[in-house]
């Protein structure tokens, strides 16, 4: 039996126990309160990293569960997954646009030793937000063998894919277009994807609008919107038609906070046009309600993948 602890850092932290890649026992949140916004971004860095090893904590004695029984001895644990927005290599986060106090930072070496002053000596595996979610797809429907794609749609845009591969995969910032004047994106690059889709950027080139607000005039025909709609599905099926192009159609999911702007028949539509060849067409999209549920899941399932590497 394999006892896994996932945590998960996006605008809020959830944490959970996992037993053989199901949660057991409640999800821990930091803050309680779902519409506290913008709490993790005042924290600095090693405060937060005391935070997450104190929600750990508190799943390992069993404070999450309905009993003392679900108490775990702390050698019992054989992984701690945490998924984090942004670029991690080797456990450190290279970058992170959303939680820009976390760049830098040693998360896996600066957690462990803050869970070995708290009796807690399981191996820590630092993952990508995305990456975590498409391990938790993978997880969930048997299809861990297989190439699992995930587009993670909100302030910032992601992509993450299960197996783990070496490399980058920054799929957000892929150049999706050659006007110049396309420089929205976070990262100050020019012709990207999270220029063109991310709220953040949306909110910068809609002045007078929320993107909420877009997105409903464009439903009752206003051109302006409809026509910026049309240019946010485009760039997402001229994304998703490069990821095919190189590593081959398969499954694609589409999730994050903002996944309902999406309207999927639209996204195939323009895909269809992008994509020609025949052998590259048998694509399916799906989307996936926005939950902590499926990247807690996937983030014990790459902790666990790694540890037993
Ligand atoms: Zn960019």
């Amino acid at each position: 039996m394999t006892t896994a602890i996932g945590v998960v850092i996006t605008d809020h932290i959830a944490a959970a126990r996992l037993e053989e890649l199901q949660l057991a026992g409640k999800v821990l949140r930091y803050p309680g309160d779902p519409d506290q916004v913008g709490a993790l971004e005042a924290i600095p860095d090693s405060e937060l990293v005391d935070l997450l090893a104190q929600q750990i904590k508190s799943l390992a004695d069993g404070k999450a569960g309905p009993d003392k029984a679900d108490r775990i001895d702390a050698d019992r644990i054989d992984a701690i997954g945490v998924a984090v927005p942004g670029f991690v290599r080797s456990g450190v986060i290279e970058e992170s646009p959303n939680l820009p106090q976390m760049k830098g930072t040693r998360l896996a070496d600066q957690l462990t030793a803050a869970l070995k002053e708290r009796g807690i000596s399981a191996p820590v595996h630092i993952a990508n937000d995305a990456d975590a979610i498409a391990a938790g797809v993978a997880a969930t429907r048997g299809r861990l063998d297989k190439l699992t794609r995930v587009w993670t749609i909100g302030n910032g845009i992601g992509y993450g894919r299960w197996p783990h591969a070496e490399g980058v995969w920054e799929g957000g910032h892929i150049t999706v277009t050659l006007d110049p004047k396309e420089r929205y994106c976070g990262c100050g690059g020019i012709g990207h994807l999270e220029g063109i889709m991310g709220y953040r950027a949306m909110r910068l080139r809609f002045l007078d609008l929320e993107p909420e607000e877009v997105f409903a005039n464009a439903k009752t025909g206003d051109v302006r919107c409809r026509h910026f709609v049309d240019l946010w599905h485009r760039a997402l099926a001229a994304a998703t038609a490069s990821f095919i192009h190189l590593a081959g159609p398969g499954r694609f999911y589409f999730t994050g906070k903002n996944v309902d702007f999406l309207e999927l028949p639209l996204l195939r539509t323009h895909l269809e046009t992008m994509v020609r060849m025949s052998p590259l067409q048998s694509f399916s999209l799906e989307t996936l309600a926005s939950d902590d549920e499926i990247a807690l899941i996937g983030a014990g399932v790459s902790a666990l993948r790694a540890v037993s590497r």
